[in-house]
């Protein structure tokens, strides 16, 4: 099964599509943490913190290699979930070209509760956890691995307002285009995490 998940930052795919890995027994493809696991004293790992830095996408044909590269590996037979990706249309052009996703979940969520989630999130450095400042009651590491909790750079409220502008201008139009190639299901993913799973399992065991 070729999942593609769709929706703004903050939306709350890369919480469900742990969860789908899980149930379903596919690889999670996140391209934003394929990025932040490169080192920052490498040519890709400048490119990203210059990009991400300012709220704005890697250009195409550099998260195209990346994809191609993750997608040839042995774990990806059987399908995969893909995480932030493809986010421009010439990315979903290319990756329909030769791949196709059976379906594209569309996570909708307003762009109040999105502004929240994002400027309120803090992330566990070492396990990439999701932490929000509103449950975090004071603590400064992750009740999961002990790692320390950061907000991340691009959680910033400046970077975050310019993400979602971003995601309106570059990523939205992929909602009409995936809704064209016939495998659209959108979802409101404003409620809370299991309901919105609950969803997603209904419609993956109904392909
Ligand atoms: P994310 O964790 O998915 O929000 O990604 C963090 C950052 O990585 C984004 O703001 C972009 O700079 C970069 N990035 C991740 N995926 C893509 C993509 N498919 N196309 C372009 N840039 C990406």
């Amino acid at each position: 099964m070729r999942i593609v998940l769709l929706g703004a930052p903050g939306a709350g795919k890369g919480s469900q599509a742990k969860k789908i890995a899980e149930k379903y027994g596919l690889p999670h493809i996140s391209t934003g943490d394929i990025f932040r696991s490169l080192r920052p004293d490498t040519e890709l790992g400048r490119i990203f913190a210059e990009y991400s830095a300012k709220g704005q996408l890697v250009p195409d044909e550099i998260v195209l290699k990346i994809v191609e590269e993750r997608l040839e590996k042995d774990d990806c037979k059987n399908g995969f979930i893909m995480d932030g990706f493809p986010r421009t249309i010439p990315q979903a052009e290319a990756f329909e070209r030769d791949i196709h996703a059976d379906v594209a979940l569309n996570f909708q969520v307003d762009y109040g509760i999105l502004m929240d989630r994002l400027t309120g999130r803090w992330t566990c450095k070492k396990c990439g956890a999701p932490y929000h400042v509103s449950t975090m009651n004071g603590i400064t590491v992750c009740s999961k691995c002990g790692g320390e909790l950061i907000q991340r750079e691009d959680d910033k409220a400046e970077t975050v307002a310019k993400r979602l502008q971003v995601y309106d201008s570059q990523t939205k139009p992929l909602i009409e285009f995936y809704e064209k190639v016939g495998v659209l299901k959108t979802l409101d993913a404003s409620k809370p995490i299991d309901e919105v799973f609950e969803k997603i399992v209904q419609i993956l065991d109904n392909l």
